[in-house]
């Protein structure tokens, strides 16, 4: 796989050979010396030619871990990322602070597996989060992730256009979580393989200054937001000045404010509804 120019080659044949095997990679590493049957050869080697069309290891293992929870995974579904932990995190300091005891009701738009949804409602016991898509493929997977998880109970998952499904739910939302498409629509060909030929184009395409989400969602939050609610999306991580003045530019909103993931770049934007009060 090195020579077919994948940079994690060697530890993927280990994830994946554990994976035709039946064991984990720790496992793997430590057997040294195995003899495989003929037939776990023929399906190592199956496992393989999929690696070497550059398909997703998360993809062929149908799994990928997000905020130390177990996320299925299909093409039809972004994988979900380590820096989309961020926006959970300040979701989370968000929500501590918007409801002390109270139940919080948030809004997740494009959840795509369901990590933001699943995550949030795992480490909130008392909130009631509805999560919406366009894409069938991810809703299908989004539910059974809340199942998987044990929180199905508290997520309503609907399908449609951005907001236009919780137009008839009944009440506003202390918090609007999103991590929308956001690749500038030209850059998508020139991203990793794994991802331009695998990951939904409807998960990555943003538009053509990659934008298109944020002023979508800027012009509409606010009317769906409590009066105290808060809005935080993920960014890419050249794009903290552009989405702000996006914020800016509607009167609605108050104290927007960038954060930094771990490896310094910014990641996430938080917007709060400015009628207070009314
Ligand atoms: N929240 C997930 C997925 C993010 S990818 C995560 O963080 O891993 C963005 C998601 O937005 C995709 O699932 C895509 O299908 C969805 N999406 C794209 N356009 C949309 C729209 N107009 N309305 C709602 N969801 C949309």
């Amino acid at each position: 796989m090195a020579h077919a120019g994948i940079e994690t080659a060697r530890l993927d044949a280990e994830v994946l050979l554990g994976h035709a095997l039946g064991l984990t990679r720790e496992e793997i590493v430590l057997a040294g010396d195995l003899r495989l049957l003929p037939e776990q050869v023929r399906r190592f080697n199956e496992i393989l030619l999929r690696r070497l069309r550059r398909e997703p290891v998360s993809y062929i293992l149908g799994r990928q871990e997000f905020w130390s929870l177990d996320f299925e995974v299909a093409p039809g579904v972004l994988i979900p990322r380590p820096e989309t932990e961020r926006l959970v995190e300040i979701a989370l300091e968000l929500a501590q602070n918007l409801t002390q005891d109270k139940s919080i009701r948030i809004l997740d738009i494009g959840t795509g597996s369901g990590a933001i949804a699943v995550s949030l409602a795992k480490e909130l016991p008392a909130s009631m989060i509805w999560a919406t898509d366009v894409s069938g493929a991810a809703l299908k997977i989004s539910g059974s992730n809340a199942r998987r998880n044990g929180v199905a109970d508290r997520i309503q998952f609907l399908h449609g256009d951005l907001f236009a499904p919780v137009d008839e739910v009944a009440g506003r939302f202390d918090l609007i979580v999103s991590n929308p498409p956001y690749i500038r629509s030209a850059e998508i060909d020139n991203l990793a393989p794994e991802v331009s030929r695998w990951e939904p184009r409807g998960a990555l395409d943003g538009g053509v200054d990659g934008l298109a989400f944020y002023r979508r969602i800027a012009s509409q939050a606010f009317r769906y937001l409590a009066p105290h609610g808060a809005v935080a999306l993920e960014i890419g991580a050249d794009m903290d000045k552009e989405v702000a003045n996006i914020f800016a530019e509607v009167a609605n909103y108050a104290d927007v404010r960038v954060y930094r993931d771990y490896a310094d770049r910014d990641r996430v934007i938080v917007a709060r509804n400015r009628s207070k009060g009314v």
